[in-house]
């Protein structure tokens, strides 16, 4: 197979159709992979090659990189929100066997930029306990403690792919998002996050005129929440650059639970019942990006405005949940 000039792993799932579409945007040669069958991708981009393949396999994962590539992202994983790897440990971990196979054939193809999706989830419990979180700075990250299961896996594969740099000479970049949301997301199933999930129950709500919600924990948890378009101009300016450190890609502006509700109830136009659950996964109780090393070294941060962000997503959502029950 011949070069391409980007290879988007997880290309099937929310962020990578995004990128897959920035990328073709940008004129430039596209792969695609996911696991999942074509039909089942949250965008298809014809413009790209797309290809099926399990890259936790060597060999799927050098088929992928198969010719070589200007840019790799590897952001294939198996993940969700706080529902999902909460109970999915074995399964968050698993994920392990992509990075290390992606690295591999990376730096066998001699490919030029390798990008890593972390998360927030590499960050050391401990300091996320109260809900007034003083911002989380990469320096955080250690003494290690991070979420169980998924966020050692996100701790260990960013540590890797460093050794990588250093040892072997690929330019591996890491990313450590936190919380993105957008259209296109995963909203429902299980494996949706906070926003995506709000604005799934507020519209269900509207549209079936039951005007009641249930909130995980006491909705008094914060959080940030980054807006996809965000997401996407962090990642490519990270790639792109010299910067080696892990850094964080977030939002820094914190809202509770109760706060991200209020929004989504006022972008649709609705005052719900609010009934709270304390026995649902909740997470950390408190979590924010301290944007102060993107800020020195890029001179951005993403600052897209949940409520701008969330009226967006919102929409988008109401039509799935509208579609489904038929009232499109
Ligand atoms: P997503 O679940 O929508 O996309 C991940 C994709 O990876 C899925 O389509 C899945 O089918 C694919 N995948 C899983 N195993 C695979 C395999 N063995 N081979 C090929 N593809 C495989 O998730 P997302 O929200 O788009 O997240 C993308 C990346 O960003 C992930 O690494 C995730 O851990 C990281 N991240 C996301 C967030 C967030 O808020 N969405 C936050 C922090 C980190």
């Amino acid at each position: 197979m011949a070069g391409v000039d980007v290879v988007v792993t997880g290309a099937g799932g929310f962020i990578g159709g995004h990128l897959v579409r920035a990328m073709l945007a940008e004129g430039r040669t596209v792969r695609a992979v996911d696991i999942k069958p074509l039909e089942e991708w949250h965008q298809l981009h014809a413009d790209a090659e797309n290809l099926v393949l399990d890259v936790s396999l060597l060999e799927d994962a050098r088929r992928a990189l198969d010719g070589g590539a200007d840019e790799v992202y590897n952001l294939a994983a198996d993940m969700g929100g706080m529902g999902f790897i909460e109970n999915n440990k074995a399964a968050c971990m698993l994920s392990v066997l992509i990075s290390t196979h992606m690295l591999l054939a990376a730096r066998d193809a001699g490919v030029n930029r390798f990008f890593y999706s972390s998360s927030a989830c590499v960050y050391n419990a401990e300091k996320q306990t109260s809900p007034n979180v003083v911002a989380l700075k990469e320096e955080d990250a250690y003494p290690a403690m991070p979420e169980d299961g998924y966020g050692w896996e996100k701790l260990f594969s960013e540590r890797m792919a460093r050794h990588f740099r250093e040892d072997f000479g690929l330019a591996t970049r890491i990313g450590r998002y936190h919380n993105v949301y957008g259209p296109y997301g995963t909203w429902e199933g299980g494996r949706e996050k906070a926003p995506a999930a709000i604005c799934r129950k507020v519209a269900t709500a509207v549209l079936t005129g039951n005007h009641e919600i249930e909130i995980w924990g006491d909705g008094e948890q914060t959080r940030s929440f980054m807006y996809i378009d965000d997401c996407i101009k962090g990642t490519v300016m990270l790639t792109r650059s010299d910067f080696v450190e892990p850094l964080n890609i977030g939002s820094s502006e914190l809202v509770t639970i109760n706060q991200l509700v209020d929004i989504a109830e006022e972008i649709a136009g609705v005052k719900l019942q609010r009934n709270y659950n304390l026995d649902a996964p909740k997470g950390v109780r408190g979590r924010n990006s301290d944007n102060t090393l993107i800020l020195k070294e890029f001179g951005w941060e993403p600052s897209t405005r949940l409520a701008d962000g969330l009226e967006v997503t919102y929409r988008w959502i109401y039509d799935q949940v509208a579609a489904k029950l038929g009232k499109a």
